[in-house]
Order: C-alpha cells, then structure tokens, then sequence
C-alpha cells in the first residue's frame, strides 16, 4: 500500500491530505479498489469505493411465506432499491450508500425504523404494526424486490424470482 501526498486539503484542519490506494476483493463484489484520503494532523478520513464488476441488470423478488423465510441472506449493493409493494413501502440507495449483508428481517426492521423517524400519522402506525405483525410470525405474506442496476444483489433461497431488466 503505498501513500502519496497530496495538494488537497483537510477540511477540518487545512494540513495537507495523503493518498492511499488499495485494490481488494470481497465476497457478493468481486474486484474492488478502495481510495482513501487521510489526514495525519487530526485523522480525517474520506474513503470511496469502485466496484469493477457489473452484473445485469436485475430485478429480485421474493415473496415472504412463513417465519423461516425471514431468515433469509440478502445481499444488498450500493445501486440498490427495496420495494414492499404490499406495504407500498421503499429503500432508495442514498448518496452514500454501501453495499451490506443482511437478512429478510433485516430489511423489514430497517423500513420499521425509518417509519419511526417519520412520526406518528395513523397510516405510518397501521403500516407499523402490519411490519411488526410479519416480523413476529408472517401474519401476511409481502413480496421483497431488490431492483439493482448492478446486479450484484442477491437473495439466498431457491424461491427467488429474477427478471432480467432491459
Ligand atoms: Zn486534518
């Protein structure tokens, strides 16, 4: 790993930034290369990834049947959206967003916890509450869909739907 000095600046200190650059590989990605800024004056740090490996195009469902299917692997790239259409529920990828591994719980509990920063409408609450009910026992069955522009993505279980996007 070799570091470089730069002529860009910290922004929290103004001292001048070094470079690093890494090249890696990880599971569900494949070949990536990690760019990162460090400042040796305060230890700011601004890290950005490219993935070199692009997949299809490609939409995931899977459609949640009993308890077990909660515990689901999913893998979700940064290019990544989540779509409940029973609930009419959504993840966008943000700015900012990583790649992560998780389960179909997971994702359910992530929406749950953004319905509980947006308030306490009564539809939020009722759509709350539906989200709890398939947590704790499936009460209903929802379809996830992963809609990724990388096709990276994946759900582990052979009941998955893929349709190839154009
Ligand atoms: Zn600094």
């Amino acid at each position: 790993m070799d570091e470089k000095k730069t002529e860009s600046r910290c922004p929290n200190c103004n001292s001048f930034l070094y470079y690093i650059e890494a090249d890696n590989e990880i599971p569900y990605e494949g070949k990536i290369t990690i760019h990162t800024y460090v400042c040796k004056n305060c230890n700011y740090k601004n890290i950005t990834i490219d993935r070199h490996e692009k997949g299809e195009p490609k939409i995931i469902k899977f459609k949640i049947k009993n308890k077990n299917d909660l515990k689901t692997i999913v893998y979700r790239s940064p290019d990544a959206s989540v779509h409940i259409p029973e609930l009419e529920a959504e993840i966008s990828p943000g700015i900012a967003s990583k790649g992560y591994i998780t389960t179909i719980e997971g994702i359910l509990t992530s929406i749950k916890e953004k319905l509980s920063i947006m308030g306490d409408d009564e539809n939020i609450n009722v759509l709350r509450q539906r989200i709890e009910g398939i947590i704790s026992g499936a009460e209903e069955s929802v379809t996830i869909i992963l809609d990724d522009d990388s096709g990276q993505s994946r759900i582990n279980s052979s009941r998955v739907e893929i349709i190839k996007k154009k």
